[in-house]
Parts: C-alpha cells; structure tokens; sequence
C-alpha cells in the first residue's frame, strides 16, 4: 500500500547501530522510525557465537539481535520491514522510498546500513553460487555432514567459519593467500588445535569446478601466489570469508566516501557531509568493525540527531545536492 509518512527521526539499519540508535532515539522522545532492510539485525544473525560483547561471556548472534530489537521496541521505537530503495537527501524533510510503497519523510536521517561479505567475482564462483559455494557457514553448514570443505580467508570471519563448519564436515582447508592470519590470536589458537582443519598457506582460489547436471561443486583448483603452481583439492563446498564491503548503495553518489565505499564523518562525530544525515557503524568504520563500536556509534548518532533537531526545529532547508558540510581531512586516513 503506498502511504507518506512524515517522522523526526528515520534509521536504515537492524545491526547493533542502528538498534542502539534507536533505543537512545526514542529515549529522546523522538519517536524513530526503524527500517530493518533485508536482513533484519544484521550480519550477526550470520554467526553463532559472540565472545566478545560486554555483559555476556557467549551469546548467541541472532539471539543477541532479537533482544536489541525487543529493547529497541520497548523504548518506543517503531520497527518496520521494510526496504529503503531510494533516498534523496536533497531537501529537508529527507525523503525515503521504502520497498513496499511507503514515503518515509524525515527531519533526521541515521544511515546504520552496515555492510556485506565481498566475493572474489570469479565465474565459477558465480556460477556454483548457491551450489555448492556460500558466503554464510551458519546458513549452509549444515547440508555438508561428512563432507569435505574449502574456506577461503584469513580474518576473523574465516577462522570462525572454519571453526564452526567442523560440526559438519569431515575436513576443512582453509586457504590464505598468505602465512599469517588476521584474526584474533585467540581464534587462531582454537583453530591450530583442531584437527579437522588444515591451512593451506600461499594459495588464491583460481576456480571452483563440478559437475552441470545437477549443478554441485566437486572441487577447487588453488594457484600459489609465489610459484603459481596450480593444486586440485576435492570439496563439496566453498565459502568465501574474504570479508566485507559497506553497503553504500543508497548514498554513494551524494556523500563523500573514503577507504573503498565508507561513509566519511566529521572527527569524533557521526555527522556526514550533509546536516542532519548521521552515519554509523560498519557503514562508516573501515577500522574496527565490530559490534559494540557500531553500537557505539549508533548511541552518538542519536544524541547528535537530537541535537541537530533541537537546534533547527521548525526549519525546512533546501540543501544542494552533495556538500552541505565541509568534512574535516583528519576522518580520512
Ligand atoms: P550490520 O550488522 O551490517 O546491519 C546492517 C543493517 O542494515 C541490516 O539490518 C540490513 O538489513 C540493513 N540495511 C542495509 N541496506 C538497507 C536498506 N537499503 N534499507 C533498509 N535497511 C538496510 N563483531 C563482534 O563484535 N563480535 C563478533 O563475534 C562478530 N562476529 C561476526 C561474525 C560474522 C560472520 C560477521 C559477518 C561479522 C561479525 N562481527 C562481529 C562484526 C559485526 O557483525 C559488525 O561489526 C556489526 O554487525 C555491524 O553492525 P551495523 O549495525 O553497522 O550493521
Ligand atoms: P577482514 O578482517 O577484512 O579479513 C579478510 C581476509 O580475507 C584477510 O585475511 C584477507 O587477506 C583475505 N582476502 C581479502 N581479499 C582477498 C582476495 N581477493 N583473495 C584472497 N583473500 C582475500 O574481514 P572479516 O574476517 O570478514 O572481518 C570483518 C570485520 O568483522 C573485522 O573487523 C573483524 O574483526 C569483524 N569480525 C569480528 C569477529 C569477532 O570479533 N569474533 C568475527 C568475525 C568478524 P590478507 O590478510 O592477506 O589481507
């Protein structure tokens, strides 16, 4: 049904940013409006354990992400599932078209839009997308019982991934184009101890092959990035842990990005080059990226809001597309 709604507040986002914004939005008295996006509390429903959020020695990400919905909720916060397709932040009011016909028109804008796993961009990998090749071990691990496993990565994202697909598969390689890890020190102590999982150091995944009818992976042929000397292991499945990019879609032609596609802020602020436009959490943070520095930036994101709205209330500006505010050169490194 296509309706126009006017609000104060608009968050696009369901991650920790954009939930913590909103429980501190509607402790304001803002009465936000919260947009889930397609994948309602982020990218920590893709995991299983969370080690490292405060308050809890283990939780479990989905759970964890129900319950900042819930508390978000019992703020005030409105939470809708809905997906923004189109946002102009040319004019104030802002104006958001949401997939399923609403207008939403806000006097503040918090972008908490996060990010998603990269892909090599591979045909193979393409073709066998969804056949045998994931970028998500807690979604697909499970059709891989007693089967053999390629990861491919070396951060957190892999190393975890890894971990977790030994509950299924009979044996995990893990190839890094590299000989060292990026993930934690802890993660890398659990997964030298596992002896599901063998590291294959210095190999780049060069294809992923298997069979047409019916479409399924049977393998993977790896190249040596220092000899180029090319491998054939068997496998059933694929995932590629190689990280993630900003999901920027909505603003990357009218606010200014660094760093591969992330929002610039000003300095110590969640303040984009537009007023009134707030950016938090993965979507701006190529540094950190974890969920209790977006959650971080999500409580700055509202309080800034609020001050924002105290300070223009009544106002409607006219912004020229693009740079309403100068951006301090030190957010980008
Ligand atoms: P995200 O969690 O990325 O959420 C983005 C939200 O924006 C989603 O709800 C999406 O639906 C929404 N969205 C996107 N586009 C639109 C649109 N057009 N309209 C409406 N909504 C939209 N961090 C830790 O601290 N500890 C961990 O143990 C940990 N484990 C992880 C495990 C995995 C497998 C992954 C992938 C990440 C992990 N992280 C972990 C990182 C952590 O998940 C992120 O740092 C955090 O989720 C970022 O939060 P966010 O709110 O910025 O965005
Ligand atoms: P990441 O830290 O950026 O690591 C990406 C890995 O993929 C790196 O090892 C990189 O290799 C490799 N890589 C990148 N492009 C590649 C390519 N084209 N071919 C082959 N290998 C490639 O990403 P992430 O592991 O997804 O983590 C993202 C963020 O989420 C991080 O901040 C992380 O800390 C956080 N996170 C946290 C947890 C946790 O706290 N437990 C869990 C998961 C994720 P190089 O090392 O050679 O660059």
């Amino acid at each position: 049904m296509s309706e126009t709604r006017h609000m104060k507040v608009l968050i696009i986002g369901s991650g920790p940013a954009g939930y913590t914004a909103a429980v501190y939005a509607s402790r304001a008295m803002l009465n936000p409006v919260l947009v889930q996006g397609i994948e309602p509390g982020g990218q920590l429903t893709t995991t299983t354990e969370v080690e490292n959020w405060p308050g809890d020695t283990e939780v479990q990400g989905p759970d964890l992400m129900i319950r900042m919905q819930e508390h978000a909720k019992a703020m005030g916060t409105e939470i809708i599932g809905d997906i923004i397709t189109d946002l102009d932040l040319g004019q104030r009011p802002f104006t958001a078209k949401g997939d399923g016909g609403t207008t939403y028109m806000a006097d503040a804008v918090i972008l908490a839009t996060g990010a998603r796993a990269k892909w090599l961009g591979l045909p193979s990998e393409e073709k066998f997308k969804g056949f045998g090749v994931s970028a998500c071990a807690t979604c697909d691990g499970f059709f891989y019982r007693g089967q053999e496993i390629v990861v491919v990565g070396g951060g957190n994202t892999a190393v975890e991934e890894a971990l977790f697909l030994t509950n299924f598969a009979s044996k995990v390689t893990l190839v890094h184009r590299r000989d060292e890890l990026r993930a934690e020190k802890i993660l890398i102590d659990r997964l030298m101890k596992n002896p599901k999982i063998e590291p294959l150091w210095f190999h780049e995944l060069e294809e992923v092959t298997g069979t047409e009818n019916p479409l399924g992976v049977e393998g993977v042929k790896l190249r040596h990035t220092q000899t180029g000397e090319i491998t054939e292991i068997a496998a059933k499945g694929v995932f590629i842990a190689i990280g993630h990019a900003p999901s920027n879609e909505l603003v990357k032609d009218v606010l200014e990005t660094h760093m591969g596609g992330y929002v610039v802020t000003k300095p110590d602020s969640t303040e984009t080059s537009i007023p009134g436009v707030f950016a938090a959490g993965d979507l701006t943070d190529h540094k950190y990226r974890q969920a209790v520095t977006s959650a971080g930036m999500g409580c700055m994101a509202a309080l800034e809001a609020e001050r924002f709205l105290a300070e223009t209330a009544g106002e409607e500006t006219s912004l020229p597309l693009g740079y309403g505010a100068e951006i301090g050169s030190s957010a980008a490194e």
